[in-house]
């Protein structure tokens, strides 16, 4: 199958260097592009520069590019969009569907992260306040090509969904909704951590008149104590000389083949095969790492 309307995408944040987790991610979402001949990119999710690591967008375009990953068109940077946000929000905002928010982390303890609505009505300006998005009263669901169906109620579970930080830094929501319709990305394949960021996303998206992507949110991977691999548990980086052998591991997470005699393949070859060879319906839901398969 030749689809090159298929558009997917790789979007590190630049907390940390690439590790096995978010290797896992990008091969998926690049062997699902690339198998139907789609088009790959890459976008720099640098929205928090306090939390950025200096050194950590150049080391993941170098372990990207050691790993035999080749992306199309040029990096594109969230820092570099912020103009595009600003005109959303306001319009958003003065079209009454997003409003000024002064509470203090203080006031919103209790609340269990569900915002209860205390500036709802109250008209506040934009200026030193954090902006949020009303959110319905409304159940959004869809069916993720791996995880099955996830619903969730928006105004129960969620409410109204910060867009822009007090701080003025955007949020991850707004950013990613904006780029990928901008982009033109048709399949968000990613970590199972942001299967319960979609329904934000997809209601965003209606909101906004944007089409909606398809999603394949990837297997959480956990250690043999339930331990989260990636964020908790700090993984080590990726390493360059260990290319071939952390991606045939990748490939086993991800429930794919591997090539018999794969061991002194570079790692290009071995993204060549693992193209070809590509079955979305072999990644599995949950995936707990054996002792032995930890770095
Ligand atoms: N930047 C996000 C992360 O590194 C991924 C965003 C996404 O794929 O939608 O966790
Ligand atoms: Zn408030």
């Amino acid at each position: 199958m030749n689809n090159s309307a298929y558009i997917g995408r790789f979007a590190p944040t630049p907390s940390g260097y690439l590790h096995f987790g978010s290797l896992v991610a990008a091969l998926a979402s690049y062997l699902d592009a690339r198998a139907v001949g789609g088009r790959w990119l890459v976008r720099m999710e640098d929205l928090d520069p306090p939390r950025e690591m200096p050194g950590a967008q150049t080391a993941i375009m170098a372990s990207l590019e050691s790993y035999g990953f080749e992306w199309d068109d040029e990096l594109v940077r969230q820092s570099e969009r912020h103009e595009h946000y600003e005109h959303v929000l306001q319009q958003l905002f003065s079209q009454g569907l997003a409003y000024a928010c002064t509470c203090s982390r203080k006031q919103l303890e209790a609340y269990n992260g569900i915002y209860p609505g205390f500036c709802r009505n109250l008209g506040k300006p934009l200026d030193n306040a954090a902006i949020r998005v009303r959110v319905p009263e409304l159940i959004y669901d869809f069916t993720d090509r791996v995880q099955g169906e996830f619903r969730q109620h928006l105004g129960q579970e969620v409410g109204d969904m910060v867009i822009r930080r007090r701080d003025g830094l955007y949020a991850y929501q707004l950013a990613v909704v904006l780029d990928d319709a901008w982009q033109g990305i048709t399949d968000v394949v990613r970590g199972a951590d942001l299967l319960d960021s979609t329904p934000r996303q997809l209601y965003l998206q209606e909101l906004l008149g944007l089409a909606q992507p398809r999603y394949l949110h990837l297997p959480l991977i956990v250690q043999p104590d339930g331990h989260k691999l990636g964020k908790s548990y700090r993984s080590p980086p990726l390493k360059a000389e260990q290319a071939t052998a952390q991606l045939l591991r990748a490939l086993r997470a991800l429930g794919q083949a591997t090539p018999a005699d794969a061991a002194d393949s570079r790692p290009q070859e071995l993204l060549k095969w693992a193209t070809q060879h590509w079955d979305s319906n072999l990644i599995p839901r949950k995936l707990t790492l054996a002792e032995a398969e930890l770095p």
